[in-house]
């Protein structure tokens, strides 16, 4: 065979780019040839959808924001609004305060609570010491307290299935009053203290692995004669999409990339679910965390962010990749979120008013 040149195509199942040499009057047809990640020195990066913010963390971030812009600065945020570094940092440049005790609150400053949601406790404390306060916890962790405070109420023993001592876990638990047991693993479900007819019922922490709590939710079932639970996980639509979304990436990828702090929940699922799906996964919290020695071998980079991060990391992740490469982005198919929520109504006027600024600049 004379040797004319490549056949280029990408194999639909395991998504590989393949080449086939082709030529002219030969006999002799070559087998397909797997090209390394080297061609045309070219990597490919490709970006998940839906990615980084979610509607509860937007919601939290403009919270602090239009506070600064009502109230000025100073302005102290119990605990970090989210779990982003940048995110913090950015909001520190502007005015805000991040603490982790009421007791580090000046008498009569603006008090807000981060995203994750606050125990009852702190709520009566702050309206104790009469400190202004506002609350930037996620509407749907706000739903989970509801839901824990409805079955209590109708006499159930309530189980929380998420991780001891992260913030909303704390949160949740320090809202409800009541029987309540928090479970982390099957293990844990076992060897709860409670008669096997117990009238049980089940809520969980918004940023858990949506496959790791079905199973906790059947053995549950199995432990007990008589649960209930939300119709719904508690899991919130945004970490659904974004674990699905990660599951797609893993078809198509070698390595995929998470843009995440290491404290953010949802962060650490969507590497886990990665990994699970048979492709190395790696939290990275920006650029400067991607090594290049992951590359090798690497063709195909799937790139994804947690709900707290912002996509200027998902930028500068991409820049720290070109670096090492030339990259071709592309997006991935996948969920467009139009998901809004309400902000507190004495910050939703300046909110409208920021917007109505906004429109007429860009005129
Ligand atoms: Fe709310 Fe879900 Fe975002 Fe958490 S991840 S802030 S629960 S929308």
């Amino acid at each position: 065979m004379v040797f004319l040149g490549w056949l280029l195509f990408i194999d639909s199942t395991s998504a590989k780019l393949h080449a086939i040499p082709f030529g002219a009057g030969g006999q002799d047809r070559v087998g397909e040839t797997v090209l390394q990640n080297t061609v045309g020195n070219r990597l490919r990066v490709i970006l998940a959808q839906p990615r980084g913010f979610c509607a509860g963390v937007v919601r939290a971030i403009d919270i602090v924001e239009l506070a600064l812009q009502k109230y000025g600065p100073p302005i102290y945020v119990r605990h970090e609004i989210v779990h982003n570094r940048h995110v913090v940092d950015s909001l520190i440049a502007k005015g805000a305060h991040f603490v982790e005790e009421l007791s580090e609150v000046p008498d009569g400053a603006i008090t807000i609570f981060s995203a994750h949601g606050v125990p009852r406790a702190v709520v009566d404390e702050a309206r104790d010491r009469g400190l202004p306060t506002l609350d930037a916890t996620c509407p749907l962790v706000s739903k989970v307290h509801n839901q824990g405070r409805h079955y209590i109420a109708r006499g159930r023993t309530l189980i929380l299935i998420g991780h001891a001592g992260h913030p909303e876990v704390e949160g949740t638990l320090g809202q409800i009053d009541g029987p309540t047991y928090l479970v982390q693993n099957e293990g844990e479900i076992a060897a709860l203290p409670l008669a096997a007819d117990t009238p049980i019922a089940y809520v969980t922490q918004t940023t858990l692995s949506v496959d790791d709590t079905t199973a906790l939710i059947e053995a549950l079932k199995r432990r007990f004669s008589d649960v209930v639970g939300p119709e719904t996980r508690d899991i919130c639509y945004a970490t659904q999409n974004r674990q699905s979304a990660v599951r797609d990436l893993a078809r198509v990828a070698d390595l995929i990339l998470v843009v995440g702090a290491k404290n953010s929940s949802n962060s650490n699922r969507l590497r886990e679910i990665a990994e699970e799906s048979g492709v190395p996964g790696y939290l990275v919290a920006d650029g400067s965390q991607v090594n290049p020695a992951w590359l090798e071998g690497v063709r195909v980079v799937g790139l994804t962010a947690g709900a707290s991060a912002p996509e200027v990391l998902v930028e500068d992740v991409i820049g720290a990749l070109r670096q090492i490469a030339p990259v071709e982005v592309s997006t991935l198919d996948g969920i467009e979120e139009n998901v809004r929520f309400r902000l507190p109504l004495d910050l939703e006027e300046n909110a409208n008013a920021r917007a109505n600024r906004a429109a007429r600049g860009s005129r």
